[in-house]
């Protein structure tokens, strides 16, 4: 086991799932990404996952992101948190079936937003688990929200909460994409992939970035860099990768060389 301090990993839901067709898995990409965390034999780690097509098509169609409005959603949050509990499972399945510790937390059961702003986190049980050995593995969820009622929490607000929580040294993050780019890459072909970015560059950017394409309800590339502001601040190295091409994150948790986006305070 190689222990240089806590790192976070992000699996996007554009790459554990198949985002244009609602609650599929992409199964080789998950089993493949298992393969890969187990043999960096990196630890401790804290796995996040986004949603896909698991959890953003349901939590569109009944508005779960923008609170309670009427007692027919209440079924849309359940089948929302269901949904996303069947991706958390084939996650953590595949993990555990590469001999990996990895331990279902459902953010559900341990924060509550307000304005979908992580106000409160039961960090304890995380602590725990990660003292004796285990990799918990959470993932965007539906939550309760103490003036919306409930919303959506991304899988990146998670990240970057826990991140300063619990004094992580890294943020790994796995999308579709080799990166951050000037512009979205699936849309501009003129978009050019940043390599490398101080906070200060972060700031500008934003304004010229876009969001997903397909749906998602928490907000895209811009979203993510939002939220990843404050842990880079806080001193902590965010990279992010495409992991869909194999060995990616591999590579980014051993801290190998690999084609990316860095992002440091600078
Ligand atoms: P995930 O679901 O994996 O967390 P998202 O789909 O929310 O990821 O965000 C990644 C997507 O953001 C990419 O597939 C890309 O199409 C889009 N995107 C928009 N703007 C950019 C940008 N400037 N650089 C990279 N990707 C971008």
């Amino acid at each position: 086991m190689r222990n240089n301090g806590l790192i976070m990993l992000k699996l996007g839901g554009s790459v554990i799932t198949v985002k244009d067709k609602a609650l599929t898995p992409n199964t080789s990409a998950i089993r493949r990404l298992a393969e890969e965390i187990a043999s960096s034999q990196v630890s401790p780690l804290i796995i996040v996952h986004g949603g896909g097509s698991f959890g953003h098509p349901l939590a569109a169609k009944y508005h779960i992101v923008e609170g309670f409005m009427d007692k027919s959603q209440l079924e849309g949050f359940s089948r929302t948190h269901n949904a996303m509990m069947a991706l958390n499972m084939l996650v953590v399945e595949a993990l555990v079936g590469e001999g990996l510790p990895a331990f279902s937390i459902a953010p559900s059961s341990l924060i509550i937003t307000r304005r979908g702003r992580i106000q409160y986190i039961h960090k304890d049980p995380l602590a725990v688990a990660l003292k004796l050995g285990f990799i918990p593995v959470l993932y965007g969820d539906a939550v309760l929200d103490y003036e919306l009622g409930f919303t959506i929490l991304s899988g990146d607000q998670i990240l970057s909460k826990l991140a300063i929580e619990l004094n992580a040294n890294r943020i790994i993050i796995g999308v579709d994409v080799d990166g951050l780019y000037t512009a979205d890459p699936k849309i501009s072909p003129e978009a050019q992939l940043i390599t490398y970015l101080t906070i200060d560059r972060l700031e500008s950017l934003m304004s010229m970035l876009g969001g997903s394409r397909s749906i998602d309800v928490t907000g895209g590339m811009l979203g993510k860099i939002r939220e990843l502001k404050v842990p880079v601040m806080n001193g902590i190295e965010v990279l992010i990768v495409n992991a869909l091409k194999p060995n990616n994150i591999y590579r980014a948790l051993r801290g190998e060389e690999v084609v990316g986006t860095r992002i440091i305070r600078g």
